[in-house]
């Protein structure tokens, strides 16, 4: 039986290989006759194809024989195309048809991928036949067969086969970042858990297909960080590939849940359509205008909320693979049919919220973003030249691997392994203890201590405690290419609102809300432990809801939206508690930004250290040449300000200076670079940061 299959899998390479051939010749048609060539070719292909697969269908002489003639009569009528592709170079080469196209028609384009993508499925739907998979009677008419032909191992290896063959040979001709993508695609698509129905297949190609995956987001995060400029066929492609890759994630969850595998299938299709629609006119990838994507939020939006969906549902994938004890059977558990209209809208609002809050704070969703995010942080560390920054940037990528992922899941379940699930004890960290179990006598003391810990740190060392070290906000805020997106804080005209360092009205209003919902939470939280209020919201304690409304799913809301609400927009808009509170610790704190010298400011014309503030506060340098100094609460003491002081005038003072000032010790020698300034016409302006956001130079002191 095996000879069997590998003379079908040498077949099917053998047709792989031809197809590849055809589509390099179809990009490089230039001629009439050529591009009917490349059509006869491939319709000789799926005539022999549709033959054989009406043998299959019915074995015996008589479908032998239909076989034949059908691949004749089919294989005649091909003949057509090589005729006419005749005639017309005929006439072209007599000066009586329009000159050939530069590049090939959408019309050529559309019937090469018609027939590639028939020549598959025909092809997948012979060989599961031949090789006994498939029933020559699949039940389910054709949504039955479409996914099972399109999921079977002869059209998803063929295909992705076809697919790295075809980037090998057109590898001269696309951009080298489009060859990396077109490459990774291919072999994403050749991991594809439903190929084979084998249990070390799946898991196999779960996991090496989700880290290839990741993989591909990390580079193209550094990629669109590293090349501000995008052709417009590039981006295209990277928000329609991102967007199949979030439906194909999807259709591996539900294939996986409830063995459905028709939402897989049909983005597999979508997926080569997109594929060979690109291969097939690669010109615009190379030669098409290009465009800043900083000033195209939409698109940004696009590229994350793809990135994001495909994630999120990796991450349930991930948790039902790796472990189905604790995930099977917890997702969508509340029916939709068979209950009157109000119930089923309850249901799907219950069933939504909790995948995506349950989703987002398990283990191996954590940690896939962990790996993913920690990779931007890591080639941001790289580049970062202050020690200071580069400790602060090595702690928060370990506080996340301690506190996201270690305590909160391998700890507690090696610690406690009869534990029911959720039983944690709050932890400094993210959640800062609220949020992780219901406020119990014995809890709230030790949620206390943690606000206690928290409000210490905060006063000698700033919130940056809390908001670039110990919350996994920062992580994923910080690497390359999200900390790029602050440009949207200046451009965005919601985020815009927010910019400096005063409280807007609409702030306060935000804080106010969500410290209420807190205190509020909190207080039903303690009498429905102690038994005096039973009260429950979407069937989870109060705080317990709270918590997963804000971090499991209005941040990832949030985060998505950078492009309209700017980085960082816990921050600068001040809808997390966490935050909230740290910032009043840091109200009456240590911490602040100091400058060395005021007159290096006054004289500054780049304003480096405001543009690359991430929460968005651009008045720090009137700060600096009034007073010499900046003390904002909403600062959380990233860092990247002074890093990009081009005269090294500024650093974070905290308690480590206080106790220097008041012990005497020397202090170290400046480290001020006293370089020519940088004159603009005018230079007595506000400069390029935000408009008038940034107070003009005449109101601060007279300049030298
Ligand atoms: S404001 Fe809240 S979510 Fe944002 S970084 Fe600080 S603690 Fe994290
Ligand atoms: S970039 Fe440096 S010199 Fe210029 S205003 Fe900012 S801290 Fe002062």
């Amino acid at each position: 039986m095996w000879q069997y299959q590998l003379v079908l899998a040498v077949l099917a390479t053998l047709m792989a290989a031809t197809t590849a051939g055809l589509i390099r010749w179809a990009a490089t048609a230039r001629t009439t006759l050529r591009a009917g060539t490349v059509l006869f070719l491939l319709l000789m292909m799926v005539a022999m194809v549709a033959g054989a697969l009406l043998y299959f269908l019915r074995p015996g002489p008589a479908s032998l024989l239909d076989g034949f003639w059908l691949a004749s009569a089919l294989m005649s009528a091909s003949v057509l195309i090589i005729f006419a592709s005749f005639l017309r170079e005929v006439r072209h080469q007599e000066g009586g048809a329009p000159p050939p196209p530069t590049g090939p028609s959408l019309a050529f384009v559309g019937a090469v991928l018609l027939l590639v993508l028939l020549n598959e499925f025909l092809m997948g739907w012979t060989f599961s036949l031949a090789a006994g998979s498939l029933s020559p009677s699949v039940s389910g008419g054709i949504p039955g067969l479409f996914p099972a032909v399109v999921s079977s191992p002869w059209f998803l290896f063929t295909m992705s086969g076809e697919m790295l063959l075809t980037t090998y040979l057109l590898r001269d001709r696309l951009p080298a970042p489009v060859v990396v993508v077109l490459a990774l695609q291919s072999v994403i698509m050749f991991l594809s858990p439903p190929a084979l129905a084998a249990g070390w297949w799946n898991s196999l190609a779960i996991y090496a297909g989700s880290s290839l995956m990741i993989g591909l987001f990390v580079y193209l995060m550094e990629f669109i960080y590293r090349h501000r400029q995008l052709t417009g066929a590039f981006s295209t492609y990277l928000v329609r590939l991102l967007a199949i890759y979030g439906a194909m994630m999807m259709g591996l969850f539900l294939w996986l849940t409830y063995g459905a595998v028709l939402l897989f299938a049909a983005s597999v299709v979508v997926e080569m359509v997109i594929f060979f629609e690109a291969v097939l006119r690669s010109g615009p990838f190379s030669a098409g205008p290009s465009a800043p994507w900083q000033l195209r939020p939409n698109w940004a939006f696009a590229l994350l909320a793809g990135i994001f969906v495909s994630e999120v549902f990796m991450g349930a994938l991930l948790n039902l693979q790796i472990d189905p004890t604790d995930y099977a059977g917890v997702y969508f558990t509340l029916p939709l049919s068979g209950v009157p209209v109000g119930v089923a809208a309850y249901n799907a609002i219950y069933n939504g919220f909790w995948f995506l809050a349950g989703t987002t704070g398990s283990t191996w969703f954590l940690a896939m973003m962990g790996v993913e995010m920690g990779a931007l942080v890591a080639f941001k560390f790289r580049e970062t030249p202050q020690l200071e920054t580069r400790i602060r940037l090595a702690l928060m990528m370990g506080c996340y691997a301690g506190f996201a992922v270690f305590f909160p899941s391998i700890y507690y379940s090696a610690a406690f392994p009869n534990a029911p699930p959720q039983a944690t004890v709050p932890f400094l960290g993210w959640s800062m203890g609220i949020g992780t179990e219901a406020l119990a006598a014995g809890v709230v003391g030790v949620v206390l201590i943690t606000y206690a810990i928290t409000g210490v740190l905060s006063t000698l060392f700033g919130r940056r405690v809390i908001c670039s070290v110990f919350c996994t906000a920062p992580l994923m805020y910080q690497g390359t290419a999200i900390d790029s997106m602050k440009t949207f804080n200046r451009s965005s005209p919601l985020a815009r609102k927010y910019l400096s360092s005063r409280f807007s009205a609409l702030y306060s209003v935000t804080t106010g809300l969500v410290l209420g919902s807190l205190a509020v939470a909190s207080a039903a939280s303690v009498l429905d432990s102690a038994g005096v209020w039973n009260v429950t919201v979407l069937g989870s304690d109060p705080t317990v809801f709270l918590f997963a409304l804000y971090f499991g799913v209005l941040w990832y809301v949030m985060f998505v939206t950078i492009p309209y609400f700017g980085n960082y927009n816990c921050v600068t808009m001040g809808w997390c508690y966490t935050g909230t509170i740290a910032q009043a610790f840091q109200r009456v704190g240590f911490f602040k930004l100091k400058v060395h010298d005021r007159q290096v400011c006054r004289d500054c014309t780049t304003l480096d250290c405001a543009k690359a503030c991430p929460v968005g506060l651009v008045d720090m340098p009137g700060h600096f040449r009034q007073t010499g100094e900046f003390r904002s609460t909403k600062c959380c003491g990233v860092g990247d300000c002074v890093g990009v002081c081009p005269y090294n005038n500024l650093y974070i003072a905290d308690v480590r200076h206080w106790v220097r000032d008041r012990l005497g010790l020397p202090k170290r020698p400046s480290p001020v670079k006293h370089l020519p300034m940088v004159r603009t016409p005018s230079a007595g302006g506000v400069g390029p940061v935000g408009g008038s956001v940034v107070a003009p130079r005449t109101t601060y002191p007279a300049q030298r």
